[in-house]
This record gives structure tokens, C-alpha cells and sequence, in this order.
């Protein structure tokens, strides 16, 4: 049984990206073959003369050559329309590093490369695609609206702003620690990261120089801190306020929230997750990671209900605690590798994200 039939609000994707070229020239075989009609992805190998054949069952399933069109026409819009409803959902990218999480949340997303009459770019992801949607309802009704927007990353339960002014190449190591925002109750049931910037956004194109700038600031602190993104999620938030009058003539305000999050690494969870006593020591654990598991199983088996020890347990599902469970929507983008190399991790993507459907 589906989510869907069971009433729950998660819905899980999985996209597996096509060959890269170093893939490609190293004739790396496939071992994962997806049927989009069925809803279904099958890891076949053959070891030591033995043949092995899995196949997993998800809401929808994108092939090496879906386009960012087609995953964001078909899982997305759904979601889009529930914020600019006035509710908060979260859609969440995760994977193995390499297999396309950033390159379907952000894509490729230079506005140079957009179409002459404001038609995003082919190879736009999801964050430019939802914006767009956002401003072209919106700007179709009649009603005032604001539309707010924040970018942070997430390092070892640390939050930075993405959209700060300075530039992170140029601060030491040291002072960088100390632009760490702090988490706090805002005292209404929700939580604040004090001093995060908040940016007014008030047209669709002005996304692409705020993802160029977050992503420039997050691949800065890569080079910097050995790898830091894959180690890292990334939240960007996209808050909407739509003032509305009533047919008896009274002010309403719906508040909508998207959380489009770019998580780190799934290998970091699952070796480390294996080892789990000597790779907390080393510190590698990500707890976040971690924990975020246990909110989406929990959404699954419990019907929207998150025991609170949970959404307190992370700096993630802190920040995400008013758009888990109740009334909003969960949308996971599981990616996943053709190819024979990645064969492990693929298969732990898949149980992870089929644990969660
Ligand atoms: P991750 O964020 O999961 O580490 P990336 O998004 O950086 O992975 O993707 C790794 C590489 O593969 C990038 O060069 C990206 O452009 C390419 N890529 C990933 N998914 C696709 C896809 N569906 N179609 C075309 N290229 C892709
Ligand atoms: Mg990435």
C-alpha cells in the first residue's frame, strides 16, 4: 500500500542520473535499470556466477533521462500549490554524494542561460523552478504577497548563512567558527536562527543570484574545510505571506512555508552508521542524518505523529520542527548511480528511502 492510501504525507522519488563521462569511458556497467510505468527500480549483478536481481517499488521513478522538467512537472507542482495554500512542506534530497542531489535541487541554474522571455534554463532544478511557480501564481492574483527567502548550511550541527555579505574565503578558520548563528524558541511554538539573513525576493530571476551566491560561498568552505559538502545539508527556505480578504470583507493572512533541503552524503550515515560506537568517537556520525531517519519512519508508521524527542534532537528537524508531520507534505528525491562502483550505496539508498514510502 501506498503512502497516499495509508494517509500519509510523504511521498518518496528516486531518480538514478545518467552515466558521467569518466563512467562512460571506463565502460562501467549498469546495474540499475529503472521501469518510470511501473513505478519501479531494479539492481541486477551478476557475483561469482550467481545472478542477483532486487526490485524496489516507489511513488514515481525518474530514469537517466528524465529531464528536471519532468520531475518537477510531475511530483512538484502538487507541492507547490499546498504552500501557496498556506502550508509548510519540505522536500528533501538524498544520496550518495555525486548522484545528483544538488544538481536536482539547484541544477544548473545560471540565468544566462535562461530563455528570451523569462523561461528558466533546461537545466534548472528545483529551487529556481518552485520560485518561478511561486511568483507566476502569484503575480496572477490579485492580492498582496511577500516572499522571503533564507539559504544556511548545516555542518556538525553548526549553521552558517549562506546569503551573508563576507566572503568566507577571506575569514580564518577561527573567526569562521565564531559566525555560527544560534538556535532559538521564538517563543510561538517555532525556532529562529538569530541573525540569519532574510532576503526579500520580488521576482522570480533575482533567485538565480542568490542560489550563485549561496552556492559560491558553499563550495568556498569545501575547498576550505576538506570536502565540507558532503558532510553538509544545505536549507533553503522560501517563506510566503499572502494578504487575502474574506467574501464578509476581513483581512486574512496565509503563511506558507518551502524547505527545499540538499542533504549531506548518505554514505556518511550508511558506513558510519554501521560502526556506529567507534565513528561517533571519531565524530563522524551525522547526527542530523541520523536523526531525520527516525522523523520519516516515524511520519510513515505513525500517521503524521513525531514523537518531540525526536524534533528536538537535531539542528535539521529543529529547523524543520513546523513543517514535519500534521497537516504539511514530505516529498524525499532519493538519487542513486548506474553504474557498478556505486552498487553498495545504491542499495542502502534504496532501503532507505523504500523504508520510508
Ligand atoms: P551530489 O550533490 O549528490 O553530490 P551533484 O548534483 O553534484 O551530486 O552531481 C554530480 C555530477 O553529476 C554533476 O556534474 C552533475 O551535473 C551530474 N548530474 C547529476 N544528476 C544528473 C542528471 N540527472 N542529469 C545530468 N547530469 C547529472
Ligand atoms: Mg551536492
Amino acid at each position: 500500500m501506498s503512502n497516499k492510501e495509508k494517509g500519509v504525507n510523504v511521498q518518496v522519488l528516486l531518480r538514478c542520473r545518467p552515466f558521467s563521462n569518466d563512467e562512460l569511458r571506463s565502460n562501467a556497467p549498469q546495474v540499475v535499470t529503472c521501469n518510470e510505468f511501473q513505478r519501479e527500480v531494479a539492481v541486477s549483478q551478476n557475483i561469482a556466477g550467481k545472478h542477483i536481481d532486487r526490485i524496489f517499488t516507489f511513488d514515481k521513478v525518474f530514469g537517466p533521462s528524465a529531464q528536471q522538467r519532468d520531475l518537477y512537472d510531475q511530483a512538484i507542482i502538487p507541492i507547490v500549490n499546498e504552500v501557496l495554500e498556506g502550508f509548510n512542506c519540505t522536500i528533501f534530497a538524498y544520496g550518495q554524494t555525486g548522484t545528483g542531489k544538488t544538481y536536482t535541487m539547484e541544477g544548473e541554474c545560471k540565468r544566462s542561460k535562461s530563455g528570451p522571455n523569462g523561461e528558466l534554463p533546461l537545466g534548472a532544478g528545483v529551487i529556481p523552478r518552485a520560485v518561478k511557480q511561486i511568483f507566476d501564481t502569484l503575480e496572477s492574483q490579485n492580492a498582496e504577497y511577500s516572499v522571503k527567502v533564507t539559504f544556511l548550511e548545516l555542518y556538525n550541527e553548526e549553521i552558517t548563512d549562506l546569503l551573508a555579505p563576507e566572503d568566507l574565503s577571506k575569514v580564518a578558520l577561527e573567526d569562521r567558527q565564531k559566525k555560527q548563528l544560534p538556535l532559538m524558541e521564538d517563543g510561538k511554538g517555532g525556532v529562529l536562527v538569530r541573525g540569519l539573513e532574510e532576503e526579500i525576493v520580488t521576482s522570480a530571476n533575482e533567485i538565480f543570484t542568490l542560489i550563485e551566491r549561496g552556492s559560491s560561498k558553499r563550495r568556498t568552505a569545501e575547498t576550505l574545510l576538506n570536502k565540507q559538502s558532503s558532510r553538509s545539508h544545505s536549507l533553503f527556505s522560501i517563506t510566503i505571506h499572502i494578504k487575502e480578504a474574506t467574501p464578509e470583507g476581513e483581512e486574512l493572512i496565509k503563511c506558507g512555508k518551502l524547505n527545499l533541503v540538499d542533504l549531506a552524503g548518505s554514505e556518511n550515515i550508511s558506513r558510519s552508521g554501521a560502526r556506529e560506537g567507534r565513528a561517533r568517537e571519531a565524530g563522524e556520525i551525522n547526527k542530523s542524518l541520523l536523526t531525520l531517519g527516525r522523523v520519516i519512519n516515524a511520519l510513515v508508521e505513525h500517521l503524521g505523529h513525531i514523537p518531540y524527542r525526536y524534533l528536538r534532537d537535531s539542528k535539521l528537524t529543529r529547523l524543520l520542527r513546523d513543517s514535519l508531520g500534521g497537516r504539511t507534505k514530505t516529498c524525499i528525491i532519493a538519487t542513486v548511480s548506474p553504474a557498478v562502483h556505486c552498487l553498495e550505496e545504491t542499495l542502502s539508498t534504496l532501503d532507505y528511502a523504500h523504508r520510508a514510502k
